[in-house]
């Protein structure tokens, strides 16, 4: 019995250490791990910051703030339907040459990347927020209009996930909602495969997280999105942009407008990023 015990017992150890060699831990990046990364993490090293080969496009304070028609500005594409849950919605070209190649390298994998939401215009935000803001569309179960009368507490409500028209960066063109608007469908089962792939690669691409768990280093701006990735070649030259340009003096033409400067809209929300993103 001693005998039988023990060489399977030596084989076992020896069998955990060759599995321990190959396990890649996440939770606990070491140098070891991160020299021993395979290429496609070679790929995000030389694209992660502050190698991303920022783009230099210069863009007018009106594009900044979505004040624009995609289909009809000439840096912008429609998204095939094959990628896309929706017609007729559109992206930077960079952002979207990128993303083809992402949902390429993903598929191989057995992963189905699917945008959701891409480009949107002022006026299409404001659709969406005011109405939130006057109650026709509920938040979180709840008539805002009703139940939040004032005005500051309300559009902090409504910025949990949703943007100020002028100020979110589904104007630009570089930011896209991939699969699913929910949280809790990226906590398990196919949800959980996508995100852990994108975690994994999408930096590869040119695209990072741009609303990260808040907490020490992101304490302000919108709760996390798991969904919500962002072009950073493109998109750190439009942060700064917005940064340099756009003061919340200029966040109007909507209802909930005149709260934007007391609540601190830009430096809070558009500035309010994954410091990865930034
Ligand atoms: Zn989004």
């Amino acid at each position: 019995m001693k005998i039988n015990f023990t060489i399977p017992g030596y084989l076992t150890v020896l069998l955990i250490m060759i599995m321990l060699s190959f396990t890649n831990c996440d939770n606990l990046p070491s140098k070891d791990n991160v020299e021993k990364k395979p290429s496609t993490e070679n790929k995000m090293k030389e694209t992660s910051k502050p190698k991303v080969p920022v783009s230099q496009t210069k863009v007018s304070d009106d594009e900044l703030m979505g004040k624009f028609v995609p289909s009809k500005h000439p840096d912008f594409v429609k998204i095939k339907s094959e990628h896309a849950t929706k017609n007729n919605i559109y992206l930077r070209k960079e952002a979207y040459e990128a993303f083809q190649n992402m949902y390429k390298a993903a598929l191989e994998d057995g992963i189905r990347l699917k945008i959701v939401s891409a480009t949107r215009p002022f006026n299409h935000q404001v659709s969406i927020w005011e109405a939130k803001w006057t109650g026709t569309r509920l938040v979180g179960g709840k008539n805002l209009s009703r139940e939040m009368p004032d005005k500051k507490a309300r559009a902090l409500e409504i910025l949990q996930y949703s943007s100020m028209p002028g100020t979110s960066r589904h104007h630009w063109g570089t930011d896209i909602d991939l699969n699913n608007l929910e949280n809790s469908w990226f906590a398990n089962g196919e949800g959980l495969k996508i995100y852990e792939w994108l975690k994994e690669n999408a930096l590869a691409y040119g695209y990072c997280q741009t609303y990260t768990p808040k907490g020490s280093e992101r304490p302000y701006g919108y709760e996390e999105e798991k969904w919500h990735w962002t072009y950073l070649p493109v998109a750190l030259s439009f942060t700064e942009q917005y940064k340099a340009r756009i003061k919340d003096e200029h966040i109007s033409g909507f209802k909930g407008a005149e709260v934007a400067k007391e609540i601190g809209i830009v430096e809070k929300y558009v500035l309010g990023i994954n410091k990865d993103c930034k």
